[in-house]
């Protein structure tokens, strides 16, 4: 799977990073940044949860 954020539609409410940040950050311009781009596993779980919590539905997961 490949996880990708679409930082037109991320306000930076940092819920992802706060719960995942096993594979999101914050980066400097305050958005959600990707930090590990394929997560596998549990972490590939966790991601998919983080993308189905996001309240812009800016995480994009493709499998
Ligand atoms: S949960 Fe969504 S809107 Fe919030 S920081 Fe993460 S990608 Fe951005």
């Amino acid at each position: 799977m490949k996880v990708t954020i679409d930082a037109s539609l991320c306000t930076g409410c940092s819920l992802c990073y706060s719960d995942v940040p096993e594979v999101f950050a914050m980066s400097d311009d305050g958005l959600a940044k990707v930090i590990v781009a394929s997560p596998a596993g549990d972490l590939a779980s966790k991601a998919k949860d983080a993308a189905d919590g996001c309240p812009a539905t800016a995480i994009i997961i493709a499998e």
